[in-house]
């Protein structure tokens, strides 16, 4: 059996990058980040939980390419660019044969984004993952949730719902075809943080989230914020490759409540329209316009001829589900 410093040397230790913002990683009491000059760390941390954010047995690969990506989704958010991240881990025993995919899923994702594992804490326990991101921002330069304005048009990235709809199969509650739940789960599973997108709203986004646990959830999060209603226009949203062969109103309705996408919901002025065109080139992300702030409070719902929709809005509440 490894010990606790084994494993640590083993799977989450390695060369330090010599350019770069870490001037001290794993191995001391704490690790030493230098944050770029007139710039504000920005830092977020997420947990992932067996039996609540994945299964039991879940393929530790994709787990731990996952719960980087999470907190990678919640820097692009902000427009922040990552620096480091922690991993605070409580697994049940060290067992190479999940250690060793867990580290190589982690780091294959921070090469991709050219961060390093900087420290952590690891005991025994349930399996529970919590990653802390560090990124910077120029000072005043983050896209909060609260700077949307009325006119301001509302912006979404990739796709949405197909995260939704694998893990309401993998449940049992829907029945999907074979090739569909592939592309579905690998959205579940493997989740591209919308890094460069971030970078590229910067200046240009008034106000941005990531979709975490739906669209309608997570976009009332910035109108609660800045204090602004918002009218979306159901044909616009893009919807998710998996769930093509749904009938519309199904398709709509995983686009509009379903969690785990991890794709921005963003504002940007009216003006900005081809700005945001260009970031999303720039990034290599598809961005599509679904509808616009107002300033009367509330999100309404419209149709393809403008009728209003009555579509169940509704997104995720670890304490009400
Ligand atoms: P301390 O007792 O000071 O908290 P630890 O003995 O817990 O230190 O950890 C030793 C070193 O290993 C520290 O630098 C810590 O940040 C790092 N570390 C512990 N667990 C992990 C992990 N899962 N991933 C990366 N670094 C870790
Ligand atoms: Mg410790």
């Amino acid at each position: 059996m490894l010990s606790e410093f084994q494993l640590i040397e083993r799977y989450f230790r390695r060369a330090p990058r010599s350019a770069g913002p870490v001037r001290l990683g794993v191995g001391d009491d704490c690790a030493l980040l230098q944050v770029p000059e007139g710039e504000t760390l920005a830092i977020s941390t997420d947990m992932l939980v067996e039996g609540r954010h994945f299964f039991a047995g879940a393929d530790p690969r994709a787990l731990g390419h996952k719960t980087l990506a999470v907190n990678l989704s919640d820097l692009a958010a902000m427009g922040a660019r990552p620096l480091g991240f922690t991993l605070a881990l409580s697994l049940p025993a060290a067992d190479p044969l999940w250690l060793e995919p867990f580290s190589e899923g982690l780091m294959a994702l921070a090469d991709a984004h050219q961060i390093e594992l900087i420290g952590g804490d690891t005991t025994r326990g349930p399996l529970n993952l919590c990653v802390t991101v560090f990124g910077s921002v120029p000072e005043g330069a983050a896209i909060r949730r609260s700077g949307a304005r009325p006119g301001d048009e509302i912006w979404v990235s990739g796709s949405l719902g197909d995260a939704k709809l694998a893990l309401s199969a993998l449940l049992g509650d829907i029945a999907v075809d074979a090739q569909s739940l592939a592309v579905a789960t690998e959205r579940l599973h493997m989740p591209v943080p919308r890094t460069a997108l971030g970078l590229a709203l910067r200046g240009i986004a008034t106000a941005a989230i990531d979709i975490s646990d739906g669209l309608s959830g997570d976009l009332g999060h910035i109108l609660d914020q800045s204090e602004v209603g918002a009218v979306v226009h159901a044909d616009a949203l893009p919807i998710g490759l998996a769930l093509s062969r749904f009938e519309l109103h199904q398709r709509q309705a995983f686009a509009l409540n379903g969690g785990d996408d991890y794709e921005l919901c963003f504002c940007a002025p009216a003006d900005k329209h081809q700005a945001v065109l260009e970031a999303g080139r720039q990034s290599r992300t598809a961005v599509t316009h679904i509808g616009s702030i107002r300033a009367e409070r509330g999100l309404q719902l419209l149709g393809a001829d403008g009728q209003i929709l009555t579509l169940k809005l509704q997104s995720f509440d670890h304490f009400n589900s």
